[in-house]
């Protein structure tokens, strides 16, 4: 059974507009993805190399998947992802040919970005590989064909690879040698300004009536992430419809309520696990 050929992803119309606060992180992909993918001649006449892989970490929810897609929209670049479903899937049956398959993909379409959300599925410590349950060799070969296909990856490529993670301490060291994920950037959790300006792209086309007061909504929601504030925003349209079919607007205790519902799953301590 051969692998199955992985195509651009279209849903990577994701402008830098549309990811809340972050300017850090921003900027820095901006620098380590954009900038080589766009202007590769540059980073070649003046002898930069720049990373071959960049990996992203820290708290779920906060974006690493759709900054990397805003990162692919504005460099025009093939956008591919390569989940542990499409590795280890039955269907697939080779793992390693999957990951052949993806390399060859995106070589054929570039400037391309190979996105590996999740990587530590795809690619765990090898003590806790032998250690899991079933296919540890599998997932010692699976490792070996990553590495192989990204030390064959040449800096005029034009062909970036990005993984994504929320346990870093899962990943195996091999891949953080240098020209592999040479550039490791922590996403964090929004600050308040940040949340301010989120709950602003979540509700730009809602009718909020006078009284929402987002700011203060920013204030009263720390540690929540850029998706659990995304929820919060749905849940108070949502208290709005049930309320009435032909609600105007959504109002500030819709938000008030809407808080109670959504929790978040980051708190100091798991944040601090980051440092
Ligand atoms: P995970 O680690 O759980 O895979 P992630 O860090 O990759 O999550 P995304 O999947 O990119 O996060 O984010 C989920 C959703 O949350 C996004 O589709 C987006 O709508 C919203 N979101 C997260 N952060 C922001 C942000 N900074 N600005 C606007 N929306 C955000």
């Amino acid at each position: 059974r051969g692998a199955k050929t992985f195509s651009k992803d279209s849903s990577a119309t994701v402008t830098w507009a549309d990811i809340g606060g972050l300017e850090d992180v921003k900027t820095s992909l901006q620098q380590a993805v954009e900038w080589p993918l766009k202007f590769p001649e540059t980073f070649e006449r003046l002898s930069l190399k720049p990373p071959r892989g960049i990996l992203l970490y820290g708290p779920p929810g906060c974006s690493k998947s759709t900054i990397v897609r805003a990162c692919a929209f504005a460099s025009n670049a093939t956008f591919l992802t390569l989940s542990a479903a499409d590795v280890f899937s039955p269907y697939v049956g080779d793992a390693e040919a999957a990951i052949r398959q993806v390399f060859r993909d995106a070589r054929a379409a570039t400037p391309a970005i190979i996105f590996m959300d999740e990587i530590d599925a795809i690619v765990s410590k090898r003590e806790f590989a032998q250690g899991g349950s079933g296919g540890s060799g599998m997932a010692l070969r699976v490792l070996s064909t990553l590495l192989n296909e990204m030390d064959g990856v040449e800096v005029a490529d034009g062909l970036l690879i990005v993984g994504a993670t929320n346990r870093p301490d899962m990943i195996d060291a091999a891949l953080l040698r240098p020209g592999r994920f040479d550039r490791v950037i922590y996403v964090p959790l929004p600050t308040t300004e940040d949340r301010h300006h989120i709950l602003k792209i979540h509700t730009k086309h809602a009718h909020l009536a006078n009284d929402v007061n987002l700011s203060l909504i920013a204030e009263q929601t720390p540690y929540f992430s850029g998706a659990e504030l995304e929820n919060v925003c749905r849940e108070a349209s949502l208290l709005a419809l049930r309320e009435s079919i032909h609600a105007e607007s959504i109002e500030m205790r819709h938000f008030t309520k809407a808080l109670t519902c959504v929790q978040p799953v980051s708190n100091a301590t798991s944040i601090a696990t980051y440092a």
